[in-house]
């Protein structure tokens, strides 16, 4: 579904009625293009007048780039929620997800049949939803074993990694690749010499309409 603004505001007005007892003030709410995560409760930590610190200017963020169902876009509000409330009543977590939210977490759970979870990160079927056309600079590199890997490089880091590349431990081979294909959406550009394994079947058959790039001199062109 279509994330508004509008949309999440209403969402937090009623779960914070329905599920905290209206405890938890308006804050502001963020749309981002993030897809590396679903929601975010955003907050800087101050020293506090009497001493320690104290959790402050809260904003809720949440992914418009990632299509989430009602019950997952819900599920999302409420774990960043759990997370507002506990800040911002300036309660001590053992943790991120320590004692205190996952206390919270199965209680609402239960009593008001959700399946709010503690993960944050994309799941592959979420990055499966994720269509959206992009351009991809994709090496390719072949390891000393046979097994594959790869890195979408940042446009802006493609010569350094074009380097360095080749030179890390087991590589024997790197091929570079431009493609379109959302398959690779679900993978972060990289600006460091970093590889991802990966299957080689599953990438040859995302591959086949990449077209191959070569580099001459400083241009990196389509061969
Ligand atoms: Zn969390």
């Amino acid at each position: 579904m279509t994330v508004t603004q509008d949309y999440i505001e209403h969402k937090f007005k009623e779960f914070n009625v329905l599920i905290f007892d209206g405890k938890l003030k308006p804050l502001p709410v963020r749309l981002s293009c993030a897809r590396t995560f679903l929601g975010q409760l955003r907050y800087r930590r101050v020293h506090s007048l009497i001493g320690g610190w104290k959790f402050t200017d809260f904003q809720l963020v949440i992914s418009r780039k990632l299509d989430m169902d009602e019950r997952l876009l819900e599920d999302t509000v409420i774990h960043e929620m759990i997370h507002y409330y506990i800040l911002s009543h300036q309660m001590r977590d053992t943790s991120a997800h320590g004692t205190i939210f996952r206390r919270m977490m199965t209680d609402i759970n239960e009593r008001f049949g959700r399946n709010i979870s503690i993960r944050h990160r994309i799941t592959d079927e979420e990055s499966e939803k994720d269509m959206e056309v992009r351009r991809h600079l994709i090496c390719v590199s072949r390891f000393a074993d046979g097994s594959l890997g790869i890195t979408i490089s940042a446009r802006t880091s493609i010569f350094c990694l074009w380097k360095e590349l080749p030179c890390l431990p087991n590589v024997v081979e790197c091929t570079w690749y431009m493609s379109l294909n959302p398959y690779f959406n679900r993978f972060r550009r990289s600006r460091t010499p970093k590889i991802y394994r990966i299957d080689k079947d599953e990438l040859e058959q995302h591959l086949v309409s990449a077209v191959r790039l070569i580099k001459e001199g400083n241009v990196i062109r389509s061969l």
